[in-house]
C-alpha cells in the first residue's frame, strides 16, 4: 500500500511539471503567467490545507463510522473483481453522479453557492480546478470514496482513484490548446471545460462533464463552438480574493474592500496577505529576469 502511495505521488508531481511545460509551449490563452491571480490561494489553501483536513474528516469521521455501524465492507461486494474493473466501475459511476450534481449546482440558487468558488478564477490553468468550496468538496468526495470503502474494494483503489481525479482535473482545467477531434465526444478536456469556466451566458448551462464528455453529448448540454475561444473567464460579479471570505460569501454577500475600510483588524490581515503575494511575485520576476539575462 505504501509503495502505491509513493508511485501515485511521484506520478502526480511529474504531471504537474508536464502540464506547466505544456501550458508554456501550447497556451490556450496566451500570456498567462504561472503565478496568475489567485495562484497562492488555490495552492496553499485549497490544494494543501483544505484537502488535507477534509480528507481526514471524510475518511475518519464519516466513512469509517458508517462502516463500523453498517459493516458493509465485510460483505465484500466487489472484492473479487479485478482491480482494473473496480477502478473503471467507480470511475464511471462517480463521473455520472458528478455530471448530474454539477448540473444541479448550476440550476439551483442554493447549490450554486457551493459551486461559485470553482468558477471564480479569472485565469484558468492546471491548478484552477482545485478551487472548490469545502462543502462541495465534502459532498463530492464522500459520495466518491464511501462506496469504494463500503463495497469492499481493494484498498489501492482509493489512491489510484485519487490520482486519476487529480491528473484529470489538472488536464481539463489546463491552459493548453488541445484539439482532440472526435475524442472530445468521449474524453473531456480543456477544449470544453475552459468554455465551462468562461464568463459567457451561453455556457452557464453547458459542459458539466468532468472526465467523460459523453454525458454532455448524451444529455444535450455540450457546447463546442469550433475554434472560437472565450473572451473572459470567471464570474460576472465581484468575488472575494481571500479563502475565508470566499467561504463566508457563500452564506452572506460581502464586499472585501468595504470590510477592509470598516474593520482595522481585517484591514491589517487583508493587506499583509496581499503584501506577501506581491513580494513573492516580485521575487519570482526578479529571478526570471536574472535567468533570462
Ligand atoms: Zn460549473
Ligand atoms: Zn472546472
Amino acid at each position: 500500500m505504501q509503495t502505491i502511495v509513493y508511485y501515485t505521488t511521484g506520478i502526480l508531481v511529474l504531471s504537474v511539471f508536464i502540464f506547466i511545460w505544456l501550458e508554456r509551449k501550447f497556451p490556450y490563452t496566451k500570456g498567462m503567467p504561472i503565478f496568475r491571480d489567485g495562484f497562492w490561494v488555490d495552492l496553499v489553501w485549497y490544494t494543501f490545507i483544505q484537502s488535507y483536513f477534509l480528507k481526514i474528516f471524510i475518511f475518519d469521521y464519516i466513512i469509517m463510522p458508517l462502516d463500523r455501524t453498517w459493516h458493509l465492507s465485510s460483505l465484500h461486494m466487489v472484492t473479487s473483481w479485478p482491480v482494473a474493473v473496480q477502478v473503471l466501475f467507480f470511475l464511471v459511476v462517480h463521473d455520472f453522479y458528478i455530471y448530474w450534481f454539477h448540473r444541479a449546482q448550476h440550476h439551483s440558487k442554493l447549490l450554486w453557492r457551493t459551486h461559485e468558488a470553482h468558477h471564480s478564477n479569472k485565469e484558468v490553468d492546471w491548478l484552477a480546478g482545485t478551487r472548490s468550496h469545502s462543502l462541495e468538496f465534502l459532498i463530492n468526495q464522500t459520495v466518491e470514496f464511501a462506496p469504494i470503502v463500503l463495497l469492499g474494494a481493494n484498498p489501492i483503489v482509493v489512491p489510484i482513484k485519487a490520482l486519476l481525479d487529480a491528473v484529470w482535473g489538472m488536464y481539463i482545467h489546463s491552459n493548453i490548446d488541445v484539439r482532440s477531434g472526435k475524442l472530445q465526444y468521449f474524453i473531456n478536456g480543456p477544449e470544453m471545460h475552459q468554455w465551462h469556466h468562461s464568463n459567457d451566458r451561453a455556457v452557464f448551462y453547458a459542459n458539466y462533464s468532468t472526465k467523460f464528455a459523453i454525458w454532455d453529448w448524451l444529455f444535450g448540454t455540450a457546447y463546442l463552438p469550433g475554434h472560437r475561444k472565450p473572451d473572459e473567464f470567471g464570474l460576472p460579479y465581484d468575488y472575494p480574493r481571500d479563502y475565508f471570505l470566499q467561504h463566508f460569501f457563500a452564506v452572506k454577500r460581502v464586499d472585501e474592500k468595504r470590510l477592509a475600510a470598516k474593520y482595522p483588524l481585517f484591514r491589517a490581515y487583508h493587506f499583509s496577505r496581499q503584501g506577501i503575494t506581491e513580494w513573492v511575485k516580485r521575487r519570482w520576476r526578479g529571478t526570471k529576469s536574472v535567468v533570462e539575462n
